[in-house]
């Protein structure tokens, strides 16, 4: 059984103590593939640390994220364009709109998710979405950009049913993370009407543990709880979910 953890910040201080324990627990329960969202350019060599380290397993995505789009956001976009052209990275993320913490720079992450969606389209890669509060700022923008070019995940999809099948009509595969294991998280309630073929697994760890690590650090390898949970809702084995949803991951990021 391979399963894709398609996004996990294994850089994160959260794991400094113990990461390569960490990163090994979750190859024993099954994780073979890591795919890791950037952040903002302080993280960078913390990545390429993590990929050197672990080539066969680790694969960087390069990015501005929503709560990082400040001051300095025109500089840290310019790295951005500037990594993409230089080498190998398998989406563009995470990027997005993120509406919960403050809305002061609401129109520079508008600016910077169109211009990060246009590097993606550029060198033919997938985004990686991170949207909170925000449906309807991020759905204008996917209106305006959809097309070829436009395909990725809705990462840690929380919305509605019909928000879910918007996403998918914009080449959105969406990502299922611990919040399916929450008694309030909701989406377990239609995720049985939505195809497997849409649904891609991940953990963002540290953040968002499943039940019964609800609250705590989460780690790659808690990934098994959202998995069985899906086999519950799907009434399908975990093996084939988790075959099913690594053959999408492949699709995405072309790995
Ligand atoms: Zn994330």
């Amino acid at each position: 059984m391979i399963i894709t953890d398609t996004h996990t910040h294994l850089y994160s201080e959260a794991f400094d103590e113990d990461r390569d324990a960490m990163i090994q627990r979750a190859m024993d329960a099954g994780v073979e593939r890591f795919f890791i969202p950037a952040i903002d350019s302080t993280y960078t060599q913390s990545m390429l640390d993590l990929e050197t380290k672990y080539p066969k397993n680790v694969f960087l995505m390069m990015g501005l994220h929503p709560t990082h789009v400040k001051e300095n956001y025109k500089e840290e976009l310019a790295l951005v364009a500037d990594w993409l052209s230089k080498r190998k990275f398998y989406a563009v993320g995470e990027i997005g709109i993120d509406l919960y913490w403050d809305r002061v720079f609401l129109k520079q992450q508008q600016e910077a998710f169109v211009h990060q969606i246009r590097l993606a389209k550029k060198h033919k890669l997938p985004i990686v979405i991170h949207s909170r509060e925000s449906f309807d700022q991020i759905f204008e923008i996917l209106e305006q950009e959809k097309g070829d070019g436009l395909f990725g995940i809705f990462h840690c999809f929380t919305g509605t049913k019909q928000q879910a099948e918007r996403a998918i009509g914009y080449n959105m595969k969406l990502g299922i993370g611990g919040v399916v294991t929450f008694k309030n998280g909701q989406i377990d309630q239609f995720l049985h009407e939505i195809d497997l073929k849409h649904i891609v697994l991940e953990t963002d760890s540290p953040y968002l543990a499943p039940v019964p690590h609800r609250g705590k650090r989460n780690e790659s390898g808690y990934i098994i709880k959202v998995l069985e949970k899906l086999s519950h809702i799907y009434g399908v084995p975990a093996e084939r979910i988790a075959a099913i949803t690594t053959e999408n991951s492949k699709h995405i990021f072309g790995i």
